[in-house]
């Protein structure tokens, strides 16, 4: 299995609980979770709508509800992509792995976390927050 996910999309996968935009962004939001699991999922990554975008009800075009939206969207992708090898394909449970290894504090999301407005439900960001 191949997943495309975008850079920012691998922290919103570590907080998924089963909340999302609406009923069909959530099954598929809830089956890309499991994939990501599989030790046989591959990920290439993107800042541009990907795999979880495709089911989204805010995904116009290629654009993330607004050009505004958009262009701050693509720079929490950015955010995450520097820290990794954007033009590998990496094995899904190692990439996860690394994701925990990085972003472990905090200040290592605050430009990509901080105004997000899914706090409540992201169990990423709480355990981080509760760490603090
Ligand atoms: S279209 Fe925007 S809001 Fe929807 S999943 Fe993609 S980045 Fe998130």
């Amino acid at each position: 299995m191949k997943l495309v996910l975008r850079g920012h999309h691998l922290l919103c996968l570590k907080g998924f609980q089963g909340y999302g935009y609406d009923e069909e962004f959530t099954k598929n939001m809830t089956l890309i979770n499991s994939k990501r699991k599989q030790d046989d999922t591959t990920v290439t990554l993107t800042s541009s709508p990907d795999d979880i975008c495709s089911a989204c009800p805010n995904l116009i075009g290629d654009v993330c509800e607004n050009t505004q939206q958009n262009d701050e969207i693509i720079s929490m992708d950015r955010e995450v992509l520097k820290k990794l090898d954007p033009s590998q394909e990496y094995n899904a449970v190692k990439l996860f792995e690394k994701i925990d290894e990085i972003f472990n504090t905090n200040e290592s999301v605050s430009k990509i976390c901080f105004d997000c407005k899914w706090h409540e439900k992201c169990l990423f960001y709480q355990k981080l927050s509760n760490n603090r």
